[in-house]
């Protein structure tokens, strides 16, 4: 396997670099031997050089190592040392040698791209994984709240239905206390009851602890980018980045803070579809208190200006068929790392949607 699987395929430069290398490396090696060996097979010396080059960068590389290796050969380790008159025997050497080198080179060149391919493959599973965690995650919560709801609304009827009776009791004449005290002792122990329900749910939640990784919230956003590239070309979406070139690391988890990412860009994304304008600025820095900053800002219709303070709460959606769950899940992730996240509109028009996260202490 050329140059290991999944590991990155090196630098051009480097690859021909290192077909160079091989070759100087390969007569370096040989030279000395000149008094034992003299010009017993030459070429051979050299075939190291090839398959090292051809491991390394493929087929150029490989070529290159081959006919860098046939004049080396020819020119250093034939009767005629340091000179370009050589015999017949020594030029069908030559020839052959190239013919097998450029094999190799070639042979190496398929592993190559099979390696481009796997690796091309393997980053569309990567995409389709996250998508997956992400529409699990909201099956999930859908579940999760129709049995918080139905857990909830049992002893929530029975306050209703205990209050009811306890206001009946106390407006009769005359009051009846007893029964009253009793209705409103059933209320307390039901509502009890909720909060344990409540508090078993936090519970629960609190048990998967958010990992605590050193980040680089620009790789975050170059992920979630290639990641909706194509959704953003469908929609004709315009994405401009000002992606800040060294930002301090922030700990936390990488999944939830590309959660975050993923939500506000799909937002907006979703927001600009009927509009004719459709920009999309996603900009990073670092505020006054060097906190690491991320700005995603569109040209839709923005937020209305009474919702403000509202569209980070749970349930509050304007979109027919949403869940209103999608920001105050950025919320709750940004909290739980320590930062802050707010909307203003955008001008002349849209909305500016921006989350600060405490940058890692050094
Ligand atoms: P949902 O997308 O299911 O409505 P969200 O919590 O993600 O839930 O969003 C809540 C509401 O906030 C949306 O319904 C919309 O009114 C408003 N909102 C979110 N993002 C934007 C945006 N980029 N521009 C304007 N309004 C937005």
């Amino acid at each position: 396997m050329p140059y290991g699987f999944g590991m990155r395929e090196p630098p051009r430069a480097l690859a021909y670099g290192v077909a160079v290398l091989a070759t100087a490396a390969s007569l370096f090696v040989r030279w000395p031997l000149w008094p034992v060996l003299g010009d017993a097979v030459p070429h051979m010396t050299f075939f190291p050089a090839v398959v090292v080059g051809a491991y390394f960068g493929g087929f150029w590389p490989g070529l290159l190592a081959t006919i860098l290796s046939a004049v080396a050969a020819n020119y250093f380790l034939t009767q005629q040392l340091r000179s370009f008159h050589f015999s017949v025997n020594d030029l069908t050497a030559a020839i052959l040698f190239v013919l097998v080198g450029t094999i190799v080179s070639g042979l190496s060149e398929s592993l190559h791209r099979a390696r481009r391919r796997i690796v091309a493959h393997e980053r569309q599973r990567a995409e389709a994984q996250l998508e997956l965690a992400r529409v699990n995650r909201i099956t999930t919560m859908g579940q999760l709240t129709a049995s918080i709801a139905h857990e909830v609304n049992q002893p929530i009827g029975a306050v209703v239905a205990n209050a009811n009776a306890a206001l009946r009791w106390l407006d009769a004449r005359p009051p009846v206390l007893d029964e009253a005290r009793e209705a409103i002792d059933s209320i307390v122990k039901e509502g009890n009851r909720a909060g344990q329900v409540v508090g078993r749910i936090s519970a629960l939640v609190k048990k998967t602890p958010p990992q605590q990784d050193p980040l680089d919230v620009n790789d975050i956003v170059l992920e979630v980018i290639a990641l909706m590239r194509s959704e953003m070309l469908r929609n004709r979406i315009s994405l401009q980045t000002q992606l800040a070139k060294s930002l301090p690391l922030v700990q936390g988890d990488r999944i939830q803070l590309q959660q975050v990412m993923l939500n506000l860009i799909i937002n907006a994304v979703e927001v600009m579809g009927k509009i004719d304008e459709r920009e999309l600025l996603i900009r990073t820095g670092t505020d006054a208190a060097n906190d690491v900053m991320v700005e995603v800002r569109d040209t839709g219709p923005g937020p209305k200006p009474d919702s403000l303070e509202r569209l980070f709460d749970a349930f509050y959606t304007t979109k027919p068929g949403g869940m209103g769950m999608g920001l105050a899940i950025c919320r709750s992730i940004v909290e739980a790392h320590g930062g802050r996240i707010s909307a203003t509109a955008n001008l002349p028009q849209g909305a500016v949607f921006r989350f600060t996260l405490p940058a890692q202490p050094a």
